[in-house]
């Protein structure tokens, strides 16, 4: 299967940023690393400097499993590129939102509301509870697994309903959020996975690689179409009722 890896790659190169340390290659590389390993998986990347060309609507066809980090250049990336995810997600490809993905322009066209939610950089302890064990998503994950440090994210998140709540997590500030969440849009079907903060090392963490792959694995289409879109005009499916 043929995953396509989207990171806006701001943070790294920004001297004053931890990021740069903890991913020196960019977190898509850190993720292409683990989801090489696999055998199945052939992994592409492509990063904001060339986003119009390393996503068009060619590419996307030959893309089974789309993968998105962005933070703060969400606005950078051409209403056009995020039409044409949009499009190929009802046409069947599959996407995995990551973090501040939940406002990038694709993700925020797939869902239809704000996608807000609150957030906090304090270091917290996060506990991500496992809400739905018998989900795909969740194969090989315990009752729950903690990430030492993250980025408080808490309700209200401004989502509509998802189709599964896989993930909740609960952080040490108090908050809880719906850190693992599906949703089918047309032909395709869509995760949001909460971990991800630039600042901290949570792509090598093993749980998390664990949901990676696995919501790569679940969103691949099975089938897919090319003419979502259209509104076809047909002339009479039968001119009569059978009288059998
Ligand atoms: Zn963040």
């Amino acid at each position: 299967m043929n995953v396509l890896i989207y990171n806006e790659f701001r943070h790294e190169q920004d001297p004053g940023c931890a990021a740069g340390k903890i991913y020196p290659e960019g977190i898509h590389s850190a993720i292409a690393g683990f989801l090489r390993k696999e055998p199945d998986i052939s992994v592409r990347t492509v990063t904001l400097d060339t986003v119009a060309e390393g996503i068009t609507e060619e590419i996307l066809k030959e893309t089974d499993v789309l993968i998105w980090w962005g933070h703060m250049n969400h606005a950078d990336v051409p209403d056009r590129v995020a039409e044409l995810v949009q499009e190929a997600v009802l046409n069947g490809m599959g996407a995995v939102f990551l973090h501040s993905a939940h406002k990038s322009k694709p993700f925020m066209r797939l869902m239809g509301t704000s996608c807000s939610l609150i957030w906090r950089e304090s270091d917290d302890l996060e506990r991500v509870w496992v809400s739905a064990p018998y989900h795909p998503i969740a194969a090989g994950l315990d009752r729950f697994f903690e990430i030492p440090a993250d980025e408080t994210y808490g309700e209200p998140f401004g989502i509509p309903t998802p189709d599964e709540t896989v993930l909740i997590g609960w952080f040490t500030g108090g908050e809880v959020f719906r850190s693992g969440c599906t949703w089918q849009r047309g032909w395709g079907k869509v995760f949001y996975f909460q971990p991800g903060h630039e600042t901290y090392p949570i792509y090598y963490d093993p749980n998390v690689q664990t949901v990676i792959r696995n919501a790569v694995r679940w969103a691949k289409p099975e089938r897919r179409t090319e003419n979502c879109m259209d509104c076809p005009n047909p002339p009479k499916a039968h001119t009569g009722m059978s009288t059998v």
